[in-house]
């Protein structure tokens, strides 16, 4: 598994595979994780999946971006998106990546960039996430969520994976912001040196992070498809008596769907990150690799035409 796993995200580095991919992937396979090519074509589904009782956050594709006039389209695009959701009145956060913000460019850039955002988000009600990226960029992405919580900005989250080694020293070093965090296992090809290579190590150290920071105060986003670990964060927050409104778990558009509606049923809180954009290659090629047996389901559409 590990290595199918860095197998695919290894070749979608490749310009021949990203070539084909560009030109059929939304046919074949994107469209099941991606709720469209546009903001218009999103606002059905958003709506859709509020309609089921489930919350949604959505995020304009896109990441590593180099240019700095490129990051002022990108926030053009998140305004006029959070001016969308308050009109449609949707039940929808914002996620973003600082790459697509112009972290890769200058910190500062970024900074200004997700605070202006950020206060945008605050006049209409909203929140906004930060995504985590690739670990060269972990420092500099907690820098900025600090600088932001640090200069009153709440309607702020960040990420932790726990593939990291650092990740609990990091939570260890946010908990007196009483940060919201979303916990994932972690989507990139990270060096042993750094990061976990053993699912049972993950998943291990996935289980420190959450019950650290279900005990503490704050707000705990339980990132994952893993019934096991889904299952454990339920018991835990019952025997340690945590209310409902610290927690909530998350998913993917796309995947395990049937779980996403059994947990709502059992009265928990269910956010559903639901993607839309051009710029979809890279998000898909993450999901593949997360599961090599999604290939097979490309590959069957592509057999079918
Ligand atoms: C809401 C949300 C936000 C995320 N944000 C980030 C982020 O900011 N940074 C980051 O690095 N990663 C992020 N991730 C991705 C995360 O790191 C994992 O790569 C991903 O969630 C798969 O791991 P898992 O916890 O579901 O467990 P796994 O052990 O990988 O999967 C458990 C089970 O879930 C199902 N499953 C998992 N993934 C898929 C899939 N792609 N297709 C179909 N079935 C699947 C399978 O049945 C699998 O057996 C996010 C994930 C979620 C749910």
């Amino acid at each position: 598994m590990t290595v199918l796993r860095s197998l695919i995200l290894a070749a979608a580095d490749s310009p021949r595979v990203q070539r084909f991919m560009r030109r059929y992937g939304f046919r074949l396979g994107a469209a099941r994780f991606v709720a469209g090519e546009s903001l218009d074509a999103a606002v059905p589904v958003l709506r859709r999946l509020n309609e089921q009782g489930l919350l949604t956050n959505t995020t304009l594709l896109g990441e590593g971006v180099r240019d700095e006039a490129e990051t002022c389209e990108v926030v053009a695009s998140y305004r006029d998106l959070l001016e969308r959701v308050h009109a449609e009145g949707l039940r929808t956060n914002v996620a973003l990546k600082l790459t697509h913000l112009g972290l890769s460019i200058d910190e500062e850039l970024a900074l200004r960039n997700v605070a202006e955002l950020v206060e945008h988000a605050a006049q209409l009600g909203n929140f906004v996430r930060i995504d985590m990226e690739e670990s060269a960029h972990v420092d500099a992405t907690l820098r900025i969520y600090r600088r932001l919580r640090e200069t009153g900005h709440e309607n702020v989250g960040a990420v932790l994976q726990a593939y990291l080694f650092r990740s609990e020293a990091d939570l260890a070093a946010l908990l007196p912001l009483a940060p919201n965090l979303r916990l994932v296992k972690g989507a990139y090809l990270e060096p042993a040196e750094i990061a976990y290579p053993h699912k049972r190590d993950v998943d291990a150290a996935y289980i420190r992070l959450l019950e650290t920071s279900l005990t503490a105060d704050g707000f705990t986003a339980v990132a994952t498809h893993d019934e096991t670990l889904i299952e454990h964060a339920i018991a835990f927050a019952r025997e340690r008596e945590i209310p409902q409104e610290r927690f909530q778990f998350q998913m993917l558009y796309g995947v395990r769907t049937r779980l996403q509606l059994d947990l709502v049923r059992r009265g928990f809180g269910v956010l559903v990150a639901t993607p839309y954009g051009p710029e979809w290659y890279r998000y898909l090629m993450r999901r593949l690799a997360e599961r090599p047996a999604n290939v097979l389901f490309l590959l069957r559409n592509l057999v079918r035409g």
